[in-house]
Order: C-alpha cells, then structure tokens, then sequence
C-alpha cells in the first residue's frame, strides 16, 4: 500500500469524473519543504509564520525574515505557496513583546488585529515577503479576519509598503495573491461581500469550529463540542466555497479537517479546491479523492447539509463509503 501510495507522488488529483483539485501542505519552517515535496505537495497551504518568532529572545529582522520566504519559494519553484502573516497572541506570546493579560485572549488582541495594533512589526513582515515575491509564487494571507475594513487596512498597508519597496528600485511581483482565513463565523456569514475583494479564502477549521460552537479548542471538558461533522460547520464550509466560485475566486481549507479522511468527500462534494494539511497525510487524501466522484459526492453532501447532528453525518459517511 505504500508503494501504491508513492506511486502518485507526481501524479495530479483528479476525482473519477474529472474534477481537479490541490493537495498542499501546512509547515512551520523552511525545512520542512523537502518533505513536502517528498510527500507530493502541489503547493504550501499554510505556512505559520510565527515560528518564525517565536523563541527567541528579539524579533526577527527583515533580513532574517526575507531568507526564510525566499527559501520556501525557491524550493517550491512555481507551486503556490500561501504565506500567513502573524498570528499570535491567543495562547502564542512572544517573549519581547510585552500584552497586556487579557480575560479571554482568544477573543482578545490576536493574529491580524494584533497586527494592525503593532504596524511597525507587520510592515517589518511585509516587507519581506514583498522583497521575496519575486523568487516563487507567492500568496499572502491574513489569519482571523472578522470585519472586511480589517481586511481593507491590512491590504492597504501591504499596497504602501508594496509602493516604497518600488521606489526605492526593489523588484516585487504584480501577481501576489491577496487573501483571508476564514476562521470567525462573521466572515463565512459574509463570504459573498468579501469575495469582491479577496483574491482567496482558506478556511481555518480549527478556529472556525470553536468560534461556531463557542468551545475552547484546548479544552478537554468541551471537547466533545469540537464537531467538524456539524452541519452548522458544513454549511459555513458551503457559504465560503459557493461565495468564491461566484466571483471565481478559489477557496481551500488549512485547518484539521482539511485532511480528515471523513471529511474529505464531504469537501469534495462541498467544492472545496484545495485540501492543505501536514505532509504524511498528503498522498492518502489524494488516492482517496482520485476514487471518489464529484458528482456522487455533490449529492451526498446535500444529504449531509440537511442532517439535524454531527453524529449523523459521521454515520452517513462510515456507512455509505466504508471510510
Ligand atoms: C485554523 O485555525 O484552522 C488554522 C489553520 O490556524 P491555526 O491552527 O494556526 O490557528
Ligand atoms: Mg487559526
């Protein structure tokens, strides 16, 4: 099975009646590219800057930072690659960077809305990736959008930093994908409006379900409110996707769910575009999707759609395609 499972390595992921999709993967680091590719990553999904950051002793420069993107880039040649800007506070700190202590710090001053606060360290990060755009194919993405004027003023800051970079005679990429997460139930709920702006959604699963379901991600006692299978969480799923391909724009998914052998024909028949998860999990989640129909899957999905529980979903799917 192995073997098998190698063998699509170079192969595209196709379902049998055609429909074409991304297999991509989440990394922290510039190292893990290698095994990315090894795995058969057509693309980098989401890179989580914050390691970046994280411990150490001092912020990274922009120098420090532009290595690291142009590296990833390189290595990925022409396959996207989806950069997320910073997103720390919740429960990621930074030991230079003094926060107040907040009541509920996954509802306080994190990811984007930290960013927005601290602009020197987000024009600093912008800056590189900008400065990097030109060795790969690069895509920037905001994490923890909640309003479409956060969106606005982020792209806005990245479009003056894009403009100074010029002048001073850097050469930057005009092909650099904008995008957001999705990742508070406000933006899925709004998906139509944002996708005239984003050139992309990628779904973060992981924060969007406990956002939705009101249920700390980290937290035992209400973990069994942590439901991907939820039709609530489908239908937000749908919103995003329906509300990109309207515009035609693209929409894929980062979070755990992405890569969930459960979930994935549910995703397929939802219309989701690209699948982005950790490496190993890759080449299984594309020989399960070149097996299964999109249109058998569309069907399906509406069934799901309408279903009262994440219980049944999770029946409905063991039962009808023996996952
Ligand atoms: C997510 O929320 O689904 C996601 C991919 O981001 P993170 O897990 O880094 O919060
Ligand atoms: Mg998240």
């Amino acid at each position: 099975q192995k073997r098998q499972l190698a063998e699509l390595k170079d192969k595209k992921t196709v379902t049998l009646d055609g429909r074409q999709v991304e297999i991509a993967s989440n990394i922290g680091t510039p190292q893990e590219v290698e095994n990315v590719l090894a795995n058969g990553g057509e693309g980098i999904g989401l890179y989580r800057t914050e390691f970046l950051y994280m411990e150490r002793e001092t912020m990274p420069t922009e120098e420090e930072q532009f290595q690291a993107y142009k590296q990833v880039l390189e290595k990925m040649g022409e396959r996207p690659v989806v950069v997320r800007t910073l997103d720390i506070g919740g429960d990621k700190q930074l030991p230079y960077l003094s926060m107040p202590e907040e009541m509920n710090p996954f509802l306080g001053v994190r990811a984007i809305r930290l960013c927005l606060e601290e602009q020197e360290i987000f024009r600093t990060q912008l800056r590189a990736l900008l400065r990097a755009s030109c060795f790969g194919n690069l895509k920037i993405m905001f994490p923890m959008i909640a309003t479409i004027e956060e969106f606005r003023e982020a792209k806005k800051i990245l479009l003056e930093e894009k403009k100074t970079l010029k002048l001073e005679g850097v050469s930057v990429s005009e092909e650099i994908e904008i995008g957001i997460m999705v990742e508070t139930p406000s933006t899925a709920v709004l998906a139509d409006q944002y996708a005239k702006e984003v050139d992309f959604f990628s779904i973060g699963t992981n924060d969007l379900i406990q956002y939705t379901m009101a249920a700390d991600r980290m937290n035992e006692r209400v973990s069994y409110l942590y439901q991907p299978y939820n039709p609530a969480i489908l239908r937000l799923v749908k919103m995003v996707v329906d509300a990109a391909h309207a515009e035609g724009k693209w929409a894929g998914m980062c979070g755990e769910m992405a890569g969930d052998a459960t979930a994935i024909p549910l995703l397929i028949g939802l219309g989701l575009d690209e699948f982005s998860m950790s490496a190993p999990s890759m080449l299984k989640a594309r020989s399960q999707i070149n097996q299964l129909s999109h249109h058998e899957m569309e069907r399906f999905a509406e069934q799901a759609l309408n279903m009262q529980t994440a219980e049944q979903v999770k029946q409905l799917v063991e039962e009808k395609l023996q996952v």
